[in-house]
């Protein structure tokens, strides 16, 4: 089986995003803001949505099951306030779990969080709860920087920020550290914005003692990890030169980098970089970057042609499909026990 870690619902029909409009220009007239109940979407539609594009992809690529999370750079987390935020969160987590009733055997929802600059992220316990209790969710998207590329939150191992790593380790769940749109003109979102936190997470777990105080607490850091990989040497130093312990112990307990790279040599580096077992196969189609790469003739989302290609064992292309996915994310893999598989 082909787990793909990293997908989101990025075809949602238009009228999802009408609603969205309605709601943020409701921000200067709040006797204007849409209801939840407004939003009319039908099981056609949603099917529709996917079958001629996630679900098209996914058969023709050869992945069999899709972490289906809302689209990340709607969460927008910096627009309105937590009420804002919160009704769009339970609206876009209610149809990933839509999708995943409807397309069982291939998509499993992870939750977005109702997170707002300057808002506790404690205040995003109920969603949180609401989307493994009644959703199923296997996951959920923290965003280490709500307010869109400024940057106005503590790091992720503030104490702020526990109250969200006490109920994952409480329902044994992971975290995909994910960023959404930047509204900092110096960070393009996919280009610069969704790197930079990929390495600036890392980096942050780096110089704290985070996994001392949760030993058992996961977090998947997508895009390939950003620069870690590439930087790996320097990072091994700077946790060196902090006195840290070795960096396999210190942080690839509870870290882990998805396969969203889009050339041979990015994942050919990756795979020897960063231990095997740290490392989930994802794709992020339909997403970032959707064009076809004139050198191979391929989607540069096509991240299973690169780890064919890969100098990998049997054994080590198993983990990165299927093997790690199920270590890290546990409930997806009592999802799948229970259905047999
Ligand atoms: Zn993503």
């Amino acid at each position: 089986m082909i787990i793909d870690c990293h997908g989101h619902y990025t075809t949602a029909p238009k009228a999802l995003e009408d609603w969205r409009n309605r709601q943020v220009a409701s921000l200067k007239d709040p006797a204007s803001a849409p209801k939840a109940a407004d939003l009319k979407i039908s099981d056609d539609e949603l099917r529709e949505s996917i079958e001629s594009n996630q679900l098209a992809k996914m058969h023709e690529r050869g992945s069999d099951l899709t972490i289906f999370s809302p689209r990340a750079s709607f969460m927008a987390h910096h627009i309105g306030d937590f009420n804002i935020s919160s009704t769009w969160a339970a609206i876009c987590n209610e149809l990933c779990f839509r999708i995943s009733k409807l397309f069982p055997d291939n998509f499993i929802p992870a939750a977005m969080l109702p997170q707002s600059p300057g808002v506790a992220p404690a205040t995003c316990i109920p969603e949180l709860e609401r989307c493994v209790r009644d959703f199923g969710c296997v996951g959920i998207n923290l965003n280490p920087d709500p307010s869109g590329g400024h940057w106005t939150s503590p790091p992720l191992s503030d104490r702020a920020w526990y109250p969200i790593y006490e109920k994952m380790v409480e329902y044994d769940i992971p975290a995909m550290i994910h960023v959404s749109t930047s509204c900092n003109p110096c960070f393009h979102t996919t280009g610069a914005h969704y790197l930079n936190a990929d390495t600036t997470a890392f980096m942050q777990c780096l110089t704290a003692d985070l996994f001392a105080d949760f030993p058992t607490l996961k977090f998947v850091i997508p895009h390939g990890g950003g620069a870690v990989p590439y930087h790996w040497g320097r990072f091994r130093g700077l946790a060196q030169a902090l006195k840290k312990p070795l960096l396999k112990d210190h942080l690839l307990n509870n870290i882990f980098f998805d396969t969203c790279v889009y050339h041979q040599p990015g994942i050919d580096l990756l795979t020897k970089v960063i231990p095997v077992d740290n490392v989930l196969f994802a794709s992020e189609m339909i997403g970032a970057v959707q064009g076809i790469d004139p050198e191979t003739g391929h989607y540069y989302d096509d991240t299973k042609r690169y780890i064919e290609a890969a100098k990998l064992s049997a054994d080590d292309r198993y983990k990165i499909y299927e093997g790690n996915a199920r270590r890290v994310y546990p409930r997806l893999a009592a999802a799948l026990t229970a259905k047999g598989k």
